[in-house]
This record gives structure tokens, C-alpha cells and sequence, in this order.
């Protein structure tokens, strides 16, 4: 260890954080986890992360490679190991204007993406929080306000420059390894760490943002027609169905229906939203033209002592009535988690099945559920979640990796099906067959 510390210090340009030092406090943690790491790394360069993988492999200790820091389980943090914090490697930078290209550092998050790329009227479909890291959304998907026009973010992304467990940078596109180019699109953290993104970017104008919101009572028949109307929205409008919010009345809280419409023509907004707005009684209706950067909203870090339970499911078509009436039932009782349904489909859909590693493209809605509060309070509502899924078994399969809290391997299974398992498996062996990288939804080598 002391050998390959001096190493370190010798090799390594960025910070290097240790227990008890000012900064540890909050470099320890991650936005939603609490961790004891042994060491925060922060790279300045590629070098840097070269020397801190080298670091890690030497010592043998468990390595958790850090974006955004907002994976639910924690991913980006641990207790006694390395920690590999990607912050300071958050350039984004348009390389090409007329291919629209960009590229990003690994530690990037979308608020800095939307605030550069706003000047040069460019967009990339990603997900819903400026706070959300570049690498963890988008290795596992990204399901966000243009998903259902432009698809997963991960369908933007043209190349990656990674460092591999043997502390080598390769780059990965169509042309160059296109085995690890397939797999970092969907299979997370696990093939080694990106350095920098390289996305194909999209025109974008200002968009019609906001919610509508109908009463709780409402819920049944405003989510079967919800549903029914998306099908055939047209793909500039994505939205999201959201109720039985615990913070905005439990049960009792409005069905809120967010909608983005990519474009600033009022009649065609109008056209794509006005048939949700017939769905039921409007109680509220803020959608707003704005400028897209401001469809990203900042998260909150959980209080200490905060635990969020978060889990999800894939729907496709012919499960949607039975899906949203189970879903519709729980949400009226007390005690129900709070319950978001996405829209995808569309752009998502029409990528061939085997293009990359993520296995859902069939699916036309994906269901979060979310249960938040101090750990007793957590344990208590498990059982009624754990009901609530029993139910659901029948109308969802898989589950999206970005939005699950637990790592089992039934949940790996959810994410990754056989055979896109073993595929991951046979790529994971080529660039980390020691399982450098386990601190995600892992895929063993072997
Ligand atoms: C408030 C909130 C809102 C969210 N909204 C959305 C949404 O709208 N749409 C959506 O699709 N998801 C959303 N998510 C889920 C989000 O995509 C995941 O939590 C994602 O894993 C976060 O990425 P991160 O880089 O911030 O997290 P981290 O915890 O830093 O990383 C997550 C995983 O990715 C790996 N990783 C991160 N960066 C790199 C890199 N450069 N190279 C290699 N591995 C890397 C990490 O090792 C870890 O395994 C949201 C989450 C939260 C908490």
C-alpha cells in the first residue's frame, strides 16, 4: 500500500482527500448516500485517472468511480475504498457546428451541458435535473423531456474516450472497438471510466414546458386516456404522469401530467397538448413557452438520515390498461409510494433491439415508484411496496438501472436479460476481466 500511495502522490496532479482533511465531509458523500471512503480522488486530467485506477488496482481496494454522484444506491461512494470523484472534469465544448457535435468531460453534469449548449441553440435529449451527472445517465440510458423525439441520450452519444482497468485510454465509436462502444451504451459503469462524451447534439428553440393537474379522484381515467392519447402524440411531446405525491397530500395530491413540447409554434403545441387537457377536470395549468435549458430543475440532497427507495418497470402496449390500474388503485391508498409513469416509445423504439446494450426498447411506459424518509419509516412502507410490485408483476417487466435503489442480482437480471448479459459478460472479460469496476449494476466477467 505504502509503495503504490507514493506512487500515487508522485503520479497524481489532482486532489487527493483523506479522512479528517476540510474538504472530506462532503467529498466522502454523494448527493443521496453517505460513504467513509479511504480516499476521494479527484483527477484533473486523464493522467489523473490513469494514475488513480492504478492506484486502486495495486491496493486491491473497492473503487467507486463518481459523475454526477446522484445514483440512487450510492454507486459514487463507499466505506474504506477509493473513490474516483470525475468533477473537475467538466468541460463542455461544441467541436463541430455543423455536425452539431459535442464534447463533454465524465464528470460532467446536464445543467453545465444546457447552459453551454444553450448559446449555440442546441440540445441534448438527457433527463430531467441539472445536478445529474453526464456519466451515470447517460451509460444507462437517459429518459428526459425530448426522449420520445430524439430517444435515449445514450443514442446521441457518437463516441467515448475510456480508461480501462489496465489503465489504458481507448476510444470507443462505431469504428473504433465497437464491442465496448455497444456496451457503454446501457451497461453502466462497468467497462471502465469515461473521460469524455462525445454526443451529436440537436437544433433546439425554445420549448412549451409546465403541468397540468386534475383532481386525485380523477386518477383512473385520467391515466388510461393519458396513455391511450400518447401512442399517437405526436413524438415532439413527451410527458410524464405523476400522483399520490406524499409530499403534496399523499393520496389526496392532484394527477399531474408534465408535458414538454419540442418546438415554439403555439398552434402546434396547442394541438399536441389540448388533448390532454380534455382528459379530465383541469384544476392547474402552467405550461409556458421558456428556453429548454430551463426544463432542467435542480434537485435537493437528501437530509441526513434520508433514505430513498426507488424501483421501476417497463410497459409495453398491451399491459398498459391492466399496468395504470393497479397503479391507480394503490395510489388512492394510504400509505402508497409515490408513483411516476413516463412515456417512451417512439424515438426509443424505432433503434434496433441489439444496437446497444439497453434491452427496453419495446417498452411504451416506464413506472417509478418512490418511498422516501428516515430508515424506519422506509422498512415500514415495504411491505406495501413489495405488494404493490406483486401486483404489478403480471403488466411490467425489466426494470431501468438509473432508476433503481438496490443492486441484487434480480435486479441486474431486471436491467440486463440473458442474453445482453452475456454479451456485457464476454466485453466485460476483454477490458476488466479482474472486475475492476463493481460499484454499479455489475457484470461479472465470469
Ligand atoms: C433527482 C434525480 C433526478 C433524476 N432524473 C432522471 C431523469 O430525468 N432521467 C433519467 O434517465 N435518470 C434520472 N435520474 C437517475 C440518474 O440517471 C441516475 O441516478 C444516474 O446514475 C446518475 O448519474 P450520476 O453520474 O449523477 O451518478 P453517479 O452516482 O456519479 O454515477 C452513477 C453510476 O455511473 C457510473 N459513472 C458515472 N460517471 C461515469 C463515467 N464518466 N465513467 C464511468 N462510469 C461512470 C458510476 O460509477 C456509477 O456506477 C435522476 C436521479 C436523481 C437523483
Amino acid at each position: 500500500m505504502s509503495t503504490a500511495l507514493e506512487t500515487l502522490r508522485r503520479d497524481f496532479g489532482g486532489d487527493i482527500i483523506e479522512p479528517g482533511g476540510a474538504r472530506y465531509a462532503s467529498a466522502g458523500r454523494t448527493v443521496l448516500v453517505p460513504g467513509s471512503p479511504a480516499f476521494v480522488l479527484r483527477p484533473k486530467n486523464v493522467a489523473d485517472v490513469r494514475a488513480g485506477v492504478r492506484f486502486a488496482s495495486a491496493t486491491g481496494q473497492l473503487l467507486s468511480v463518481r459523475g454526477g454522484g446522484h445514483s440512487f444506491p450510492g454507486f459514487g461512494t463507499n466505506d474504506g475504498g477509493v473513490v474516483i470523484d470525475l468533477g473537475h472534469l467538466a468541460h463542455v465544448e461544441v467541436i463541430d457546428d455543423v455536425r452539431h457535435l459535442v464534447r463533454t468531460g465524465g464528470g460532467a453534469t446536464w445543467g453545465q451541458v444546457a447552459d453551454a449548449l444553450a448559446p449555440h441553440g442546441l440540445a441534448i435529449s438527457s433527463g430531467d435535473t441539472r445536478g445529474v451527472g453526464v456519466g451515470g445517465l447517460t451509460l444507462s440510458g437517459g429518459i428526459g423531456w425530448k426522449v420520445r423525439k430524439y430517444g435515449l441520450t445514450l443514442d446521441s452519444m457518437v463516441a467515448a474516450e475510456v480508461v480501462t482497468a489496465a489503465g489504458e485510454v481507448v476510444r470507443a465509436s462505431a469504428a473504433e472497438h465497437p464491442d465496448l462502444f455497444w456496451a457503454l451504451r446501457g451497461g453502466g459503469g462497468n467497462f471502465g471510466i469515461v473521460t469524455a462524451f462525445e454526443f451529436a447534439a440537436h437544433p433546439t428553440t425554445d420549448v412549451f414546458h409546465g403541468r397540468i393537474t386534475f383532481p386525485a379522484a380523477e386518477a383512473a381515467g385520467v391515466l388510461q386516456g393519458w396513455a391511450e392519447y400518447v401512442r399517437t402524440a405526436p413524438d415532439a411531446l413527451t410527458s410524464t404522469a405523476d400522483f399520490a405525491n406524499p409530499f403534496a397530500g399523499g393520496p389526496e395530491a392532484p394527477v399531474q401530467i408534465h408535458v414538454a413540447f419540442d418546438g415554439d409554434d403555439p398552434r402546434a403545441a396547442a394541438r399536441a397538448v389540448d388533448p390532454i387537457r380534455r382528459l379530465g377536470t383541469v384544476t392547474g395549468d402552467d405550461i409556458a413557452l421558456k428556453p429548454c435549458a430551463d426544463t432542467l430543475v435542480d434537485a435537493v440532497a437528501a437530509p441526513p438520515g434520508v433514505r430513498l427507495l426507488t424501483r421501476s418497470g417497463f410497459v409495453t402496449e398491451e399491459a398498459v390498461p391492466g399496468a395504470l390500474r393497479v397503479l391507480a388503485e394503490a395510489g388512492a391508498a394510504q400509505g402508497s409510494p409515490f408513483i411516476a409513469v413516463r412515456s417512451v416509445g417512439a424515438a426509443v423504439s424505432r433503434v434496433a433491439d441489439d444496437a446497444t446494450a439497453y434491452a427496453h426498447r419495446r417498452a411504451e411506459l416506464m413506472i417509478v415508484t418512490t418511498t422516501a424518509g428516515p430508515e424506519p419509516v422506509v422498512e415500514a412502507a415495504r411491505p406495501a411496496l413489495e405488494a404493490l410490485w406483486h401486483r404489478l408483476a403480471p403488466h411490467v417487466g425489466g426494470a431501468y438501472a438509473n432508476f433503481l435503489a438496490s443492486a441484487t442480482d434480480d435486479d441486474v437480471a431486471a436491467v440486463y436479460p440473458a442474453a445482453v448479459r452475456e454479451r456485457l459478460a464476454a466485453v466485460k472479460r476483454r477490458y476488466d476481466p479482474g472486475n475492476l469496476f463493481s460499484s454499479n449494476h455489475n457484470i461479472r466477467p465470469r
